[in-house]
């Protein structure tokens, strides 16, 4: 089976993506892979996705919405079906965007290192999978399982948040994850000699995010022009965030 096929296979893939990723020569696939609680999807996800895209040349930037994340609390997040449904809708009218449920397929927490794992068994060449997370939740790395493992499997592409900077990131890969990173000022990036290199997206700031819109939403005000209005429908119609 040659790798498109199994990536058609393992992520059902539009037709237009198909196409799409039917030309391209497979050994050079990069995949963006974009792993969150989407609690809802808002468009600060989706404008960081798209620059990440369109800056690093990626083929695809899948979507991995986390079933039961592990870092966040369960009682306030809603059943993975609603999230999913949000997701497809956000995402439908982008031809390299899609959406994977694979962490749904699994039983219990939902940990990137599995994630990694199984795509990287998929995508086994080095490069080919990149990681994309905001700084604020890179900040928190060392409390991931297997955090160190992951810097071998996937290049990270940290995306810029409002209020955090560079410098933190830096001193966290250098005394946590290898002493031997270098900062790359010209490619805005981390390398390493022998772990992937890390990734810095001075990506559009957008001061948007899930909590905020669930608060907006509880509190009887307008989300409009923050998340897409398929999503702002569902949103209204569902009644996911009343109350
Ligand atoms: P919550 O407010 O519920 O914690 P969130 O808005 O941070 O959610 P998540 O689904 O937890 O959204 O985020 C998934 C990933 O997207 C994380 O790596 C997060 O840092 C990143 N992210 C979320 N919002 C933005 C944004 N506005 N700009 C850049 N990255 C973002």
């Amino acid at each position: 089976m040659t790798e498109e096929t199994k990536t058609r296979k393992e992520f059902n893939l539009l037709p237009s993506q198909k196409e799409e990723l039917a030309t391209k020569n497979s050994d050079n696939l990069k995949i963006g892979i974009f792993g969150g609680t989407f609690n809802p999807v808002h468009f600060g996800h989706l404008r960081t996705a798209e620059e990440v895209h369109e800056k690093l040349g990626l083929n695809l930037v899948l979507f991995v919405p986390a079933s039961r994340p592990p870092h966040k609390n369960s009682s306030r997040i809603v059943p993975f079906i609603h999230r999913w449904k949000m997701l497809e809708l956000a995402l439908a009218d982008n031809s390299h965007f899609t959406l994977s449920d694979i962490e749904n397929r699994r039983p219990g927490k939902s940990y990137s290192i599995d994630t990694l794992r199984h795509l990287r068994k998929i995508y086994p060449k080095p490069n080919s999978l990149y990681f994309l997370l905001g700084i604020d939740a890179f900040q928190e790395i060392t409390t991931w399982k297997d955090y160190k493992k992951l810097f071998e499997l996937t290049s990270f592409v940290i995306l810029a948040r409002p209020g955090y900077n560079i410098r933190g990131t830096y001193d966290l890969l250098r005394s946590k994850i290898s002493g031997y990173y270098e900062y790359d000022e010209e490619n805005n990036l981390f390398s390493h000699p022998s772990l992937e290199a890390v990734h810095f997206c001075q990506v559009t700031l957008l001061d948007i995010s899930s909590t905020r819109i669930r608060k907006l939403v509880s509190g009887g005000q307008s989300i409009r022009y923050l998340v897409p209005d398929s999503v702002k429908e569902y949103i209204e119609k569902t009644h996911i965030y009343q109350g």
